[in-house]
């Protein structure tokens, strides 16, 4: 788990700025654009970077009735911390921690025999019923049974340890593999599927609580996937699934992370200069530089050397040469803010500075991935806490 700073004003070599009243109006956009589903704020990852049990909290308060995660050690700690409710997690490996899910009262995914043998016996070993959500691939090709093949057979296995009273089946449930283009063909394959393979389990005889396929792409563009409930999680940050779809704004979302630093040196160079180790950038001619503490070890993509942008009293610099593991230098085109004035990496974007986005682009990824990867080194800060109202 992450830091936690609590005093927003101390002067911190970096911190992100956590916006959990950004998290909670984004939580209500999203209950509102699914309204005939239930929402589930998917916080894996410790919620994607951004801290899970603050925003597990928020997202709780805001009406999210499910939490989400990969693991189930995640899913065990949210527990811990006092999280109530329904949490569900879906990645488990032979061995796993299948007693302690039951008796913390997890919903747990299995996609596969092996899985629903382990869960059953840790079920007559509790002396407890298991909540089992059964996984189906309908075209991810990832986790999940397979139609025509051994779905048949989770599905009947699954009924027959119900009967016994080692489990309750709560849920059927899919991914997709392209929700984040919409019109891609397997999205309509990828639902008809689901709807053959809820039709083939609902004829047997299971009563899921909740059926559910819809990420946030799909809960933002496809209202047809939406179900009985939506599992969202990149969106309840207030970011685009994909840029193609289009911006936070055009949702109704903000994001929630603001990611900043304190410029811990300024100085003047001559023409020349070369910057960073490799000395990939060399100043076009006499200039100011910037150095800010952060590097790749803190999760900031060495992939963005040379590209990632930088917000420094109201202009836009960019990284000058490379990223190294705890800082790279920018050039402050003769400019010379104080030392300790804040070099702000990505934000919302409405107060002049990048987003995640911009970050995503210049490293050659997703935003996903620049949110995420944000390092423990780096203390989260929460604001607006206290719900307003
Ligand atoms: C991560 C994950 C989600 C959330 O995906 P977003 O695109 O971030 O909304 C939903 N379901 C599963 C199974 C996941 O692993």
């Amino acid at each position: 788990m992450n830091e936690t700073a609590t005093a927003p004003t101390a002067p911190l070599r970096a911190r992100a700025e956590i916006d959990l009243a950004a998290l909670r109006a984004n939580v209500r956009a999203l209950r509102a654009r699914a309204s005939g589903a239930a929402v589930m704020a998917v916080v894996k990852s410790d919620a994607y970077g951004h801290g899970a049990v603050p925003c597990a909290r928020a997202a709780v308060e805001a009406g999210a009735s499910w939490l989400g995660t990969a693991t189930p050690e995640e899913a065990l700690a949210l527990r811990k911390a006092g999280l109530p409710g329904r949490i569900m997690c879906w990645l488990w490996t032979p061995g796993g921690p299948w007693r302690e899910a039951i008796e913390a009262d997890l919903d747990v995914s299995v996609g596969g025999m092996w899985a629903l043998r382990e869960l059953v016996a840790a079920a007559r070993e509790a002396g407890l019923p298991a909540r089992v959500q059964l996984k189906a691939d309908t075209g991810l090709g990832r986790g999940g049974c397979q139609p025509g093949g051994d779905w048949a057979e989770l599905v009947a296995e699954a009924l027959r340890a119900q009967s016994e009273g080692l489990l309750r089946v709560t849920g059927l449930w899919s991914h997709f593999a392209c929700a984040d283009e919409p019109g891609h063909p397997s999205i309509a394959a990828q639902l008809t599927l689901f709807r053959e393979m809820l039709a083939y389990a609902e004829g047997q005889g299971v009563r899921p609580e909740v059926r559910h396929i819809a990420n946030s792409p799909a809960t933002l563009t496809l209202p047809e996937s939406h179900f009985d409930l939506v599992r969202t999680g990149i969106a309840v940050y207030g970011i685009s699934p994909s840029p193609e779809l289009g911006g936070p704004a055009d949702f109704g979302l903000r994001p929630v992370m603001t990611l900043s630093a304190s410029i811990a040196l300024v100085k003047h160079v001559p023409g020349g200069h070369g910057v960073s180790y490799g000395h990939r950038y060399v100043t076009p001619g006499a200039t100011t530089l910037g150095l800010v503490p952060v590097g790749y070890a803190d999760g900031i993509p060495r992939h963005a050397s040379g590209a990632g942008p930088v917000l420094v009293d109201g202009k836009w610099r960019t990284v000058a040469g490379r990223i190294a593991m705890d800082q790279f230098v920018v050039d402050l085109g003769g400019d010379e803010p104080a030392t300790g004035t804040r070099a702000v990496l990505f934000g919302p974007g409405d107060r002049g500075e990048p987003t995640a986005e911009d970050w995503a682009q210049a490293a050659g990824t997703i935003a996903y991935e620049i949110v995420t990867r944000i390092g423990t080194r780096v203390p989260r800060v929460y604001v607006n806490e206290e719900q307003a109202g």
